[in-house]
């Protein structure tokens, strides 16, 4: 790997992680270790995840096409599990993700963003338009189905309300990061605010079926 593919790519969208961060130090043996173990697990998934299988299709017949050097495992500086950049790509943090599940769902949401980006021209730097993509990138992409098992015993609303929770929060954790969102408050805010249509929208899956 270049030296200058090592160095942590400025990304637009942020995605938050699952858990309480924490600022491991790491060597340069580990972080190697961690980039390959991550490059194995994205090799994996372009090959035989469904969902990461569909949204490149996806993307494709949108007129886009997602170059397998546009997908970058490195070793990220914040706690986050990876972030898009419409010209760079997709960034996958080698240090948070834990498993090939967390990047086969961290890849996804990143995919949403991609596709967005692609099919409806998205101006990343208006607030609404960030926000709009990401509660469809949790919300599509596998990140809250945890949310959805763990509420599965209390009836199907619960499920929905749990998923929709999960969505908006992680939304919002999302958002928060933007250069002009102010606070946390304000990241609510704006994802309450376009909710209703963004989450509505599932394009290009038929449902959420995660
Ligand atoms: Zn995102």
């Amino acid at each position: 790997m270049s030296a200058e593919k090592q160095q942590e790519q400025q990304q637009v969208t942020t995605t938050p992680l699952l858990a309480q961060p924490e600022k491991p130090v790491l060597s340069e043996e580990k972080k190697a270790s961690l980039c390959s173990q991550c490059d194995e697990y994205k090799q994996w998934m372009t090959q035989y995840s469904p969902t990461v299988r569909f949204m490149f299709d996806q993307i494709k017949q949108a007129g886009g096409y997602v170059s397998p050097n546009k997908i970058n495992c490195q070793i990220c500086e914040d706690p986050k599990l990876g972030g898009f950049h419409p010209d760079l790509g997709i960034q996958l943090c080698a240090n948070y993700i834990p498993d090939k599940w967390v990047l086969n769902d961290t890849l996804s949401h990143e995919l949403i963003h991609w596709y967005d980006n692609t099919r409806f021209k998205v101006d990343w730097m208006n607030l609404k338009h960030h926000a709009c993509s990401e509660i469809r990138a949790a919300s599509l992409s596998g990140e809250c189905a945890i949310m959805t098992e763990f509420w599965k015993n209390s009836g199907v609303m619960r499920i929905a309300k749990g998923h929709q929770a999960c969505v908006k929060r992680r939304a919002a954790l999302s958002v928060v990061g933007h250069p002009k969102c102010k606070d946390m408050e304000h990241a609510k805010e704006v994802v309450d605010e376009v909710f209703r249509s963004c989450f509505n929208d599932t394009r290009p899956f038929e449902m959420i079926y995660r």
